[in-house]
C-alpha cells in the first residue's frame, strides 16, 4: 500500500457560494461582490490551539512549535526587488491567543469547525478520529490535514474565524514515508500548506509541468520525500504534496499572501500585470490559468520568478462580466512572459479550483501579448501596472481536457464532504464560508504503482 500513496487536497463548499482560486484567494467578499479578497482583521490571525497531542510519539509542544514555525514562514516574506535587494512584502501577523479549555476529540469538535462564532482553533487529531468521522472511516488513513476560513464580518472583507486540523494518526503510523524525518518534513508542509488556505491563499498550479514531472516519476512514498531536479519549483500550494521541498515557499505563494496582506514595500517595488480572457464569442471567459513568468534571467529563473492567477478569480461562478487576471510581484526592469493554460482536470471540481466547477479545458496553451504586440513585456518604474492585451481563448475545440495526465485518476480521493451546515443566526454573520481544504492520500496514480 505504501507505495501507492499520494497526497491529494479536496475543496468543498456548501451554503453562500465564495470562491477557490489557483494562485489567488481562497475566498472573495461575496456581500457587496466589490472583487476583493477576504483577509484577517488587523491582518492578524488570532489563533488558539488544542491542547492534546499532534500525534502518537509526537508531544504538543513539537506541534505548536511546527505551527508556529510555519506561521513564522507566512509571517515573513521577502522578495527580491529591482534592486536585488530582498525586501519585506507583507504585514501578516499570527498571534497566538493561548491553549483551549479542552482537548479536542470528536466529541466535542463540533462548535470548532462549525459556523457559529467562537475561537479559530488548530486542532490536532492525535488519533485521526476526528477525520474519520468527517470524512468517513475509509478516510481516516487518506486525509492528512483540513483547513478553512469559516466566517467573516458584516463587511465581507474580513474573515472572522476559522480553523485548522492535522491528522495525527497519518503522521505515526507510517503511510508519509519510510523515514522519520521525511515523514516530519512531508507533516510540516502539510501544516504550511494548510495554514495557507486558513490565511486564506487558494491552490496555485503554476510550474504544472514540473510539478506533474515530478508525480510521475513516482508516489512522494516511493520517493521518499524527493521529487528530482524541480521540486524547488513546486510551490507549497500546489494541490498535491509532491515533496517536503513544499515546506518552502515559492515566489508564487511568496507573491499571494503579500497581494492579500501587502505593506507598502509591496506596492512600491513591483508592478502588477494585468488582462482579460475571453471566450470566441467574446464573452468573458473564467477560470483559465494565467501565468507569469521571467524571461532571461539566470537558469531555474524563469520557474523561480513565477506566478499565476486564473482569470475571473475575484468573483464568484463561473460566470460573470470580469474575467480579469492579476500577476503580482512583477520586478521592474525584468522581461516577462504571460501565458495561459487550462487548469489541470486532476484538480477540478470537489479538489481543485473554483471558481468554476467544470472550468474550460481542451484548448492548447498560448501566449498572450502586450498591448504592443510585443510577446515580453515588462515595467519600467515601480508600482506601474502593465496591460495587457484581451485574450481570446478558442474552447469551441471541445474534446478531452488538458491536464497532461498520461493515466486516469483511479480514485474519487476519497472525498471531502461537508464538515458542518445548516444557517448561520449570528447577526453579524453575513458570509458563511463553509470551505474544507482537505489534504487527502488516495491512490489515483496508478503509472507510479509497482
Ligand atoms: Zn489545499
Amino acid at each position: 500500500m505504501r507505495n501507492l500513496i499520494i497526497y491529494f487536497f479536496v475543496l468543498s463548499m456548501i451554503l453562500i457560494s465564495s470562491s477557490v482560486l489557483a494562485g489567488g484567494p481562497f475566498a472573495v467578499d461575496t456581500v457587496n461582490d466589490s472583487g476583493v479578497a477576504l483577509r484577517w482583521g488587523s491582518n492578524t490571525l488570532e489563533w488558539y490551539l488544542d491542547p492534546g497531542a499532534m500525534a502518537s510519539g509526537y508531544t504538543n509542544a513539537t506541534g505548536k512549535e511546527w505551527v508556529e514555525d510555519a506561521l513564522d514562514k507566512w509571517s515573513n516574506i521577502t522578495i527580491k526587488n529591482a534592486s536585488l535587494a530582498a525586501v519585506n512584502t507583507c504585514q501578516f501577523n499570527a498571534s497566538y491567543q493561548g491553549e483551549l479549555d479542552e482537548d479536542i476529540t470528536v466529541d466535542n469538535v463540533s462548535p470548532y469547525i462549525s459556523t457559529s462564532s467562537g475561537h479559530s482553533a488548530v486542532i490536532f487529531d492525535e488519533d485521526g478520529e476526528i477525520t474519520a468521522s468527517l470524512m468517513g472511516e475509509s478516510n481516516k488513513s487518506t486525509v492528512v490535514g483540513l483547513s478553512a476560513p469559516l466566517l467573516s464580518d458584516s463587511t465581507g472583507l474580513y474573515i472572522t474565524k476559522g480553523f485548522a486540523l492535522f491528522n495525527g494518526y497519518v503522521l505515526s503510523s507510517g503511510i508519509l514515508a519510510s523515514t522519520e524525518s521525511v515523514e516530519d518534513a512531508l507533516f510540516q508542509a502539510t501544516i504550511l500548506h494548510e495554514l495557507g488556505h486558513l490565511i486564506n491563499l487558494d491552490h496555485s498550479q503554476v510550474n504544472d509541468s514540473v510539478a506533474q514531472q515530478c508525480a510521475n516519476a513516482g508516489t512522494v512514498y516511493s520517493r521518499n520525500g524527493s521529487c528530482a531536479e524541480g521540486g524547488q519549483y513546486i510551490p507549497t500550494m500546489y494541490p498535491e504534496l509532491l515533496t517536503t521541498l513544499q515546506g518552502n515557499l515559492a515566489r508564487d505563494d511568496k507573491v499571494t499572501l503579500s497581494w492579500i496582506y501587502p505593506n507598502n514595500t509591496f506596492d512600491n517595488d513591483f508592478c502588477v500585470i494585468t488582462g482579460q480572457i475571453f471566450d470566441d464569442n467574446g464573452d468573458p471567459l473564467k477560470g483559465v490559468n494565467v501565468v507569469a513568468r521571467r524571461v532571461g534571467g539566470s537558469e531555474g529563473m524563469s520557474y523561480v520568478d513565477a506566478r499565476s492567477f486564473v482569470s475571473g478569480a475575484m468573483h464568484t461562478g463561473c460566470t460573470g462580466t470580469d474575467s480579469s487576471y492579476y500577476l503580482y510581484g512583477i520586478v521592474p526592469g525584468q522581461a516577462y512572459q504571460v501565458t495561459y493554460e487550462a487548469l489541470n482536470t486532476q484538480y477540478t471540481g470537489a479538489s481543485g479550483f473554483e471558481p468554476c466547477d467544470d472550468p474550460p479545458s481542451g484548448f492548447e496553451s498560448g501566449t498572450i501579448a502586450g498591448t504592443d504586440g510585443e510577446t515580453t513585456v515588462s515595467c519600467e518604474a515601480s508600482g506601474e501596472t502593465v496591460e495587457m492585451a484581451s485574450q481570446t481563448v478558442s474552447t469551441s475545440g471541445g474534446g478531452g481536457g488538458g491536464g497532461g495526465g498520461d493515466d486516469p485518476t483511479d480514485s474519487s480521493g476519497g472525498g471531502c464532504g461537508n464538515i458542518g451546515g445548516g444557517s448561520n443566526e449570528d447577526l453579524h454573520v453575513v458570509l458563511t464560508l463553509l470551505l474544507a481544504a482537505c489534504f487527502i492520500i488516495t491512490i489515483f496514480r496508478k503509472r507510479s504503482y509497482r
